[in-house]
Formats: structure tokens, C-alpha cells, sequence
């Protein structure tokens, strides 16, 4: 059993609506429960920014499935939700993103834990302080509030849930 934390984002169709559809099947995975869903943030966008704001959250799972199953299952839910790639953080329906997995550090070809962005991306950290203890320990970079207290958290705006 591993605790492994999902960030989500969104920028088209309905983002709100994207990412509850999103946590709801999150916790009908396999040998998977949702433990917590942090509230959604608008964030301006990374990289191109001729796109809409983002809405990005994180949810804490509790999961049996070993690392590379679980992305399975993440990649199976962004291609239920209408997923398309084309440009390199371009618009996107939903994105799901392995944050952590305990104490886990992989590199390999399809899957990077920790995931590579998580210590500098504010939309990442602010709702990852939400649903985790602040003595929370991320695989090569320390405590997640030390990276908390060196991050600048301006342009976020945290929202409320409807679902
Ligand atoms: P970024 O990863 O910088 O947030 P992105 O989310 O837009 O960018 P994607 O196009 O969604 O990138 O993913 C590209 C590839 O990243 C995926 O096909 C996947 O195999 C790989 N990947 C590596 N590590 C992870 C991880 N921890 N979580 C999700 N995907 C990962
Ligand atoms: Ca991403
Ligand atoms: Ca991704």
C-alpha cells in the first residue's frame, strides 16, 4: 500500500467540471481509494500563454497498484476525458500528473518520481500543502514546507468545489 498524490489540470471544456470527473474516477481505480481532494486553483498558464487560465488541484490516493499500473490507469482516465496531445503545454482537457509515490525515486522511460516540475510550480505546491502533512518529505528536495516558504505564490486563486 503507497500513498501517491495526482495533480490535476485543466484548461478547456469545462475545467471545474474536468477535474471532479477526474477525482471521481480516480477513486474508482483498481485496489485504489481517494483519500482527499485539495480545492481547485486558477493558475495562470505555463509556457504558451495564448490559453485559457488553468484550474489545477491535487489528490492524495491511497493505492496497491504499483507505479507503472497506476499511470496506466491515469493516461486511461485523460483518454476518457477527450485528451489530445499537440502542443508541448498547450490546452488540455485534463492532465494527470504522478506527483509522488511514498518515498519512491524511478526514473525510467515512461515515468519520472518525483515528478520532475514538483518543486518549482506554485499550482503544484499550494494544493499539495492542502492534503498533506507540512513534514511531508519530497524525494530529493526536502521538506515541502521549506519549498513553500521560498515559492511565490502570486497570480493563484483558490476556488470552491460545486460536486
Ligand atoms: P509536465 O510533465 O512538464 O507537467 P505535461 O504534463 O504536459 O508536462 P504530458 O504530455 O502530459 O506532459 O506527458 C508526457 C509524458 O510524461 C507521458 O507520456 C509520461 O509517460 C511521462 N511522465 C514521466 N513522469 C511522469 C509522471 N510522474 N507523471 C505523469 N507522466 C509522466
Ligand atoms: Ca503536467
Ligand atoms: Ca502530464
Amino acid at each position: 500500500m503507497a500513498i501517491a498524490y495526482i495533480g490535476l489540470g485543466s484548461n478547456l471544456e469545462d475545467p471545474l467540471r474536468q477535474l471532479e470527473s477526474a477525482c471521481a474516477a480516480l477513486d474508482t481505480l483498481p485496489r485504489s481509494r481517494l483519500l482527499r481532494r485539495s480545492s481547485p486553483w486558477r493558475s495562470p498558464p505555463m509556457g504558451p500563454q495564448d490559453q485559457p487560465d488553468f484550474l489545477n488541484a491535487v489528490a492524495c490516493l491511497k493505492t496497491e497498484l504499483p507505479p507503472l499500473a497506476l499511470l496506466d490507469g491515469l493516461q486511461s482516465i485523460e483518454q476518457r476525458q477527450g485528451r489530445v496531445r499537440e502542443r508541448h503545454w498547450g490546452p488540455r482537457t485534463i492532465d494527470l500528473d504522478l506527483l509522488l509515490m511514498g518515498s519512491l525515486r524511478l526514473v525510467s522511460e515512461r515515468l519520472h518520481l518525483p515528478h520532475p516540475g514538483i518543486a518549482e510550480r506554485a499550482f503544484v505546491l499550494l494544493p499539495l500543502a492542502e492534503v498533506a502533512e507540512s513534514d511531508l518529505h519530497i524525494p530529493g528536495h526536502g521538506l515541502l514546507q521549506e519549498l513553500l516558504d521560498g515559492m511565490d505564490g502570486t497570480g493563484l486563486q483558490r476556488l470552491a468545489w460545486t460536486a
